[in-house]
């Protein structure tokens, strides 16, 4: 079950401050706080989606096809091109953290030409 007082609820709020990347209504993507990567940012869907699992179960088609237009629209923005990660840990057995459906987007490699 959703818990509405998750950490990515109070941003989506704005309860909780963010280093906002990009922002349309379905989507919002945000550079993580503790970075794993030179590139390090989530992104989220507005609705109220627990996991992977959650999100394609039963958010309504457009709403799963804004969402990775909102991931698409992040990576472009952010210039990385063809490299980079997209990891959705789904469960807290697999280092989900945060239950609020989320896409780390990770790079090292910003704007390489190379591949
Ligand atoms: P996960 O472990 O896959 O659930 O990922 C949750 C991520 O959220 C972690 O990488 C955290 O560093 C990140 N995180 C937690 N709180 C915040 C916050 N207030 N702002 C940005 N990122 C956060």
């Amino acid at each position: 079950m959703y818990d509405k007082d998750n950490v990515f609820a109070k941003i989506l709020s704005g309860q909780i401050p963010c280093k906002s990347v990009y922002s349309d209504d379905n989507v919002l993507a945000f550079y993580d706080v503790s970075p794993r990567a030179r590139v390090h940012v989530l992104v989220i869907p507005r609705g109220e989606y627990t996991d992977i699992f959650d999100f394609t179960q039963n958010a309504p088609a457009d709403v799963q096809l804004a969402f990775w237009c909102g991931v698409r629209n992040t990576v472009e923005k952010l210039g990385l091109r063809n490299n980079f990660r997209t990891i959705a840990n789904t469960g807290r057995g697999a280092g989900q953290s945060v239950m609020h459906f989320h896409v780390h987007i990770m790079s090292d490699d910003r704007f390489s030409e190379e591949f």
